[in-house]
């Protein structure tokens, strides 16, 4: 006989290969047995991003000494005993394998009391019980991982740099606080500490700590329920996108999903809101029977399967569209000045005046006194808003803001770099001969006509194909010279974005960016290249932030191409906007003379053109 049974130590150790690919992946599965044990505080210390040690400490149920025996079993679950119970699967963890998988490749120590008795205390190696003992009583669980991997070196060689793992947990913890709102998270790395969530229910709060404060100000809340589903969350305003589909979370039932299908019905509830090419920020909690929710599919990753799949993405499309529409119809009166004992309350914990006050002293030591005198009162401004206003009023308050800027934008439109266009392609290249307008229709097209027959040309598309080469030729040119700055910009970051800040300085600093901490995740930057297009470069720093996040390199190349892109869209002519005869024509010219007069740089066709015999053949005067 060659077959043989596995010893349980070795099933273990391959088992683990499937649920603990890493640091992270401990850290998802401990946290998440916390959370099923209910907890409502829950820490999480590790050092060397985890492959030295992570410490999982919780005030939840906690465990009686036989149960914790057992937790550490291969297949042992108090969470399902029947295969019914596989079809209403409410908690995160089901399988009973994560404990026994993880002690299996590390040197584990549970410690859990009831809070009825005295506590247990086990220690393992490799899977093996090496020691018990009791302890205190306190109600909850601690679980310490020590050593990861240290028996499985292939798995060992194949972590990456300290920082990549760490940003795997931190992606993991940024999950859970975005799908537990109402438990309180702490984080430290090397007892220095990354994240909190305060748990007080508040998703936009959240938000705020994962994504920065300038992206919570710009999410629209939605909220839907059908007789199956009922969603909510944040929706980004259509002006925040991101170049990946990493910053839409979806949620089913606490548990964070990836579901190609959702992120699908999410981009169709922004309908054309959203530049090809470019992904929304959203956070959608759906609620649902946990009967219509297969979340049996794979244990690490994040896919589940839904039966009632059309009506659910169906129910968020229209969720989204509608907050859009809504949004816009909203007039923007002026809001009613809150009592201002209960905003305070509700206003951020980062917005105390610690940060107001180190700026104030960083522009003290570099500008002159009028300078000073201005940038104190900008920052008095904000600091003012800030804690008076609630989150919703600054939204609201954001909202009008931008909608301003578009209005001028769209009003200026032919100023400077129209007009810079006209001498720089002195060359004609002809692809179309010379159109002349015959009207506009509906605020929107512009009706033109030449020998060659009848052209309908979107006007807002024309113009963005103009200013994005404009723009593409002039951001190409300038060489990296720096640009000082009277007023410092100023930037809230996530303490991810803060660590990566700090990580890359050096590679900011070659690009001509130099991120001046002051305050915990606050960033003052004082110059920046000069080829930063005027009046974007917050938006051109943001990208870069990004980029930098999802590539780990600068790539300046591609930050010019989007760069040239933002600015060409944002300071186009909007739709339903008139424009007089002159205008019609100078924009013409100016679109025919472009290197790729027939699409927008998001893709989208710029001209519809109907020849004499197409018109001939329309009306039947040929055959
Ligand atoms: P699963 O979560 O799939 O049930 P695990 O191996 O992750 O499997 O955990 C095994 C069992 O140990 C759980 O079912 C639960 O009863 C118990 N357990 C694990 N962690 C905790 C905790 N932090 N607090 C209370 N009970 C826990
Ligand atoms: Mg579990």
């Amino acid at each position: 006989m060659r077959i043989k049974q596995m010893p349980d130590a070795l099933a273990n150790k391959i088992a683990a290969g499937e649920v603990v690919e890493r640091p992270a992946s401990v850290v998802k599965e401990l946290v998440e047995n916390s959370i099923d044990a209910n907890s409502s505080f829950i820490k999480i210390e590790v050092s060397e991003a985890g492959l030295e040690k992570i410490k999982i400490t919780d005030n939840g149920d906690g465990m009686s000494e036989t149960d914790c025996e057992r937790s550490v079993l291969r297949h042992a679950t108090s969470k399902i005993s029947n295969e019914n119970d596989l079809f209403h699967v409410r908690t995160l963890g089901f399988r009973g394998e994560a404990l026994a998988s993880i002690a299996a490749v590390s040197r584990l120590t549970v410690k859990s009391s009831t809070g009825d008795e005295a506590g247990t205390l086990l220690e393992l190696e490799g899977g093996k019980l090496v020691r018990k003992s009791k302890s205190d009583a306190r109600q909850g669980t601690e679980i310490m991982v020590e050593n990861l991997f240290f028996n499985t070196p292939a798995r060992l060689k194949y972590m990456k740099t300290i920082h990549t793992e760490l940003g795997h947990i931190s992606d993991v913890m940024n999950r859970m606080a975005l799908s537990h709102p109402t438990i309180r998270f702490e984080v430290y790395h090397n007892e220095k500490q990354l994240f909190r969530s305060p748990g007080r229910g508040d998703l936009l709060q959240i938000i705020a700590q994962v994504y920065g404060i300038n992206v919570a100000k710009k999410m629209v809340p939605v909220k839907h329920s059908t007789l199956d589903f009922s969603i909510q969350g944040y929706v980004a305003k259509p002006e925040v996108t991101r170049a990946s589909r990493n910053y839409i979370s979806t949620i089913v039932n606490g548990r964070f999903i990836r579901s190609i299908a959702l992120n699908k019905a999410i981009a169709k509830g922004y309908h054309t809101l959203l530049p090809i090419g470019r992904h929304p920020l959203v956070v959608l909690d759906i609620q649902m029977d946990p009967i219509l929710v297969d979340v049996n599919v794979h244990p690490a990753k994040l896919e589940v399967r839904f039966s009632k799949e059309r009506e659910l993405f169906e129910a968020i499309e229209s969720t989204i569209r509608e907050a859009f529409r809504k949004e816009t119809l909203i007039p923007e009166a002026s809001q009613p000045k809150p009592n201002r004992q209960q905003s305070v309350q509700n206003s951020f914990e980062f917005h105390e005046p610690a940060p107001y006050a180190k700026a104030k002293e960083a522009t003290q030591l570099y500008d002159g006194q009028k300078h000073v005198e201005m940038v104190d009162n900008r920052l008095a401004e904000t600091a003012e808003k800030a804690s008076d206003l609630s989150m919703e009023e600054r939204l609201k308050e954001t909202i009008s803001e931008v909608e301003q800027n578009d209005l001028e934008g769209s009003r200026d439109w032919n100023a400077e770099p129209v007009q810079a266009i006209e001498e720089e392609h002195e060359t004609n290249n002809d692809r179309i001969p010379a159109m002349y307008p015959i009207g506009q229709h509906h605020g929107t097209y512009i009706l033109a006509q030449n020998e060659n027959g009848l052209y309908i040309i979107d006007q807002h598309a024309a113009q963005e194909r103009i200013k994005y080469e404009f723009f593409k030729e002039k951001i190409g040119e300038v060489p990296n010279e720096v640009q000082e700055l009277l007023m410092p910009l100023t930037f809230d970051f996530s303490r991810q974005e803060a660590l990566l800040i700090e990580q890359y300085q050096e590679e900011f600093r070659k690009i001509g960016l130099f991120f001046e901490p002051f305050g915990e995740q606050s960033y003052a930057i004082r110059s920046h290249p000069q080829w930063f297009p005027k009046g974007f470069e917050e938006e051109v720093i943001q990208e870069i932030v990004e980029q930098v996040i999802a590539d780990e390199k600068v790539n300046i190349k591609k930050i010019r191409e989007e760069a040239a892109i933002l600015m060409s869209c944002k300071r186009s002519i909007k739709a339903n906007h008139y424009l007089n005869h002159d205008d019609m024509f100078r924009l013409l010219e100016d679109l025919r003379k472009s290197t790729d007069p027939f699409t927008c740089p998001h893709g989208r066709p710029i001209i519809a053109h109907f020849s004499p015999y197409e018109m001939e053949k329309m009306f039947k005067r040929v055959m």
